[in-house]
């Protein structure tokens, strides 16, 4: 079984008339060799059901159903989504391939339980899709997409990073981040003016605490929303005053004059914990 290719990928554009479109991050891979190493690199059980989102013409799908898993893949293109089941019997006609025609960040579950999640993610929206799969999908326990490279270093960065920000705490609530490769703008058609970076994702507990992810999320927000202040002046108007922050800072064993680039989440976890309650 031959992976989709530069003529294939452009012979199915053309039957379908698809063009393209930026606004929903469509670039397709055509190329086999980084089809091969993004199944590789997501480091997947024997038979796992993954999670494919944006399938587009099908070349990450049919790879990885190539590859044993069985597929359930959410495509908001109404045109590629119902193309694709015929894409994928013509060439692998036993593929366990599960389709829905849905946008992922409106996503309530879905069907058979997938373990992980393997996607070229459209860039536009790849943080809040990576977010929010994690948080409606609990069967998924790991997971490897490829994203722009200055994204992929963001959801993989550690506290005390220039890069260190808001997308960076918020997938550390759910799963450790780290960088898997880089990949060249040329395996892709049409190709981007951006590097991709693949980012493998490991789900773990989240930290203890007695705040709500809400909580914690919010305190995210707050402290990064001023980036170069230190979080005592960052954080008055989600403590109801300068004072207040310090206080809850104090009380979160956090110094007043730290950025939050420098809380890992279980330290902002801590400062929800100890928000005002009058507010
Ligand atoms: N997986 C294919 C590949 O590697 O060739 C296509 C990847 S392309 C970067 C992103 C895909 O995501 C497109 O097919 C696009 O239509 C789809 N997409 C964009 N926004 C989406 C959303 N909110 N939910 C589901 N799919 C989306």
């Amino acid at each position: 079984m031959t992976l989709l290719g530069p003529a294939e990928i452009r012979q199915l554009a053309a039957q379908l008339n698809v063009r393209p479109t930026k606004a929903l991050g469509q670039n397709f891979l055509h190329d086999a060799n980084t089809i091969r190493r993004i199944v590789r690199a997501a480091e997947l059980e024997p038979g796992e059901t993954v999670l494919e989102i944006g399938p587009g013409l099908g070349s990450l799908t049919l790879g990885l159903l190539a590859a044993g898993h069985p597929v359930v893949a959410v495509e908001v293109d109404a045109t590629l989504a119902d193309a694709l089941p015929a894409t994928i019997a013509e060439r692998l006609p036993a593929a366990q391939l599960t389709v829905l025609n849905a946008d992922a960040l409106r996503l309530a579950e879905v069907p058979g339980a997938p373990s992980a999640l393997v996607a070229n993610l459209p860039y536009n929206v790849a943080v809040p899709v990576v977010l929010h799969l994690l948080e409606v999908v609990p069967s998924l326990q790991r997971g490897l997409v490829m994203v722009q490279a200055e994204v992929a270093d963001r959801l993989a960065a550690a506290p005390g990073s220039k890069v260190y920000g808001v997308p960076s705490v918020k997938v550390a609530w759910y799963a450790a981040a780290t960088r898997a490769g880089a990949v060249p703008a040329s395996v892709f058609w049409p190709a981007p003016n951006v590097e991709s970076g693949l980012v493998r994702l490991l789900r773990r507990p989240p930290p203890v605490t007695s705040a709500s992810r809400a909580q914690v999320f919010a305190a995210v927000d707050a402290a990064f929303a001023q980036r170069r202040k230190t979080l005592r002046a960052a954080l008055a108007g989600w403590a109801g005053s300068a004072a207040a922050a310090e206080q809850a800072l104090h009380a979160a064993g956090i110094d007043p004059q730290a950025r939050g680039e420098t809380l890992d989440v279980n330290q902002f976890a801590r400062l929800a914990e100890n928000r005002p309650r009058t507010r």
